[in-house]
């Protein structure tokens, strides 16, 4: 595991580090609780903290805190906080201030060890947690609140001047499929269209038969093209599950982020642009014509 280590003593550091590198784990040591929280904040890969209550210029208690809002709901992270003085009241503050665990310092190897084994057990259960709150169970496709909030955080990169656009897509006169050849049918033409979709930018099942990519830092232009690859793809696919292979098509509404836009604005957009290809004929790709669009969403 990777493992955050947070002490004032580089003795003390140095001591721990020797415990848990042998154990194969990867060690990135501080002195300052702030660097640390940088650092937690900005690799993903930190699975433990290990910090002394003693810590600058954070405290301890407000290291562990900190980290664990951090964390919230969207990453495995497990707190421990390590005190020479083991009291009664330290160990609740520290749990408290949301530690998962409390170790006297110096710690005992085998103490040590065996707390890192729960803290792995533990944020594997939590890894798979995450995953599954996060996915589409029909498609493997992030669902639609994990699709937003990823589009969310791209979107707080891209900024306010950057590039970025999105394409929906909703699969043509989908209930048909259901009903002539049955919900098992229907679900395999969904897990098509979505294999179709690939891995490039932030996918994701948006609702039943509908589904939308984020491309980040990207224009429009690559939305449209995009949407065009897809739309002749979907054409082209022959699915299994009647007497004659079933051919599919999708309508696709493209957006482009305008400066000062929002996620909700751009997808508001492009489903605008998606409808308007419904309503025109379906198979059709309609860019959303900013300006246009966005006073008719309002
Ligand atoms: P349009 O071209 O206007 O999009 O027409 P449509 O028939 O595709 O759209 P409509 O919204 O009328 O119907 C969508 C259908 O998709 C209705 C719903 O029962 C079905 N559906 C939604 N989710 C699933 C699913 O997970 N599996 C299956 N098999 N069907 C689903
Ligand atoms: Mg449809
Ligand atoms: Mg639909």
């Amino acid at each position: 595991m990777h493992i955050v280590l947070v002490d004032t003593s580089r003795v003390v550091l140095k001591m721990i580090a020797a415990l848990l590198e042998p154990h194969g784990h990867t060690v990135t040591v501080f002195t300052n609780s702030t660097e640390a929280l940088d650092f937690i904040e900005t690799t993903a890969s930190v699975r433990v903290l290990i910090t002394s209550l003693e810590v600058r210029p954070l405290s301890g208690l407000e290291l562990c805190w900190s980290a664990r809002l951090l964390a919230e709901s969207n990453r495995p992270l497990y707190v421990i906080t390590m005190s020479s003085a083991r009291s009664e009241r330290n160990l609740a503050e520290a749990l408290d201030s949301g530690a998962d665990d409390f170790i006297e310092k110096p710690p005992s190897p085998e103490e040590l060890h065996a707390r890192l084994r729960a803290a792995d057990r533990l944020t594997n259960m939590q890894s798979e947690l995450i995953r599954l709150a996060q996915t589409d169970p029909l498609t493997g496709l992030l669902n639609r609140r994990a699709f937003l909030s990823r589009s969310q955080e791209a979107a707080e990169r891209v900024g306010n001047h950057g590039k970025m656009s999105a394409v929906l897509l909703d699969i043509d006169n989908f209930k048909r499929i259901n009903d002539e050849y049955g919900h098992d049918v229907g679900d395999a033409t969904i897990q098509a269209v979505a294999r179709e979709l690939g891995t490039d930018g932030i996918v994701g099942r948006l609702g039943g038969e509908e589904f939308g990519v984020i491309l980040p830092h990207r224009p429009g232009t690559d939305a449209e093209a995009l949407a065009g690859r897809l739309r002749r793809g979907i054409e082209a696919l022959r699915l299994r599950g009647g007497k004659a292979p079933i051919r599919i098509t999708c309508s696709f509404g493209v957006s482009e982020w305008i400066e000062g836009d929002t996620v909700e604005g751009l997808v508001k957009r492009a489903d605008i642009a998606l409808y308007e290809a419904k309503a025109t004929g379906r198979n059709r790709i309609v860019t959303a014509i900013s300006d246009l669009m966005l006073n008719r969403a309002g």
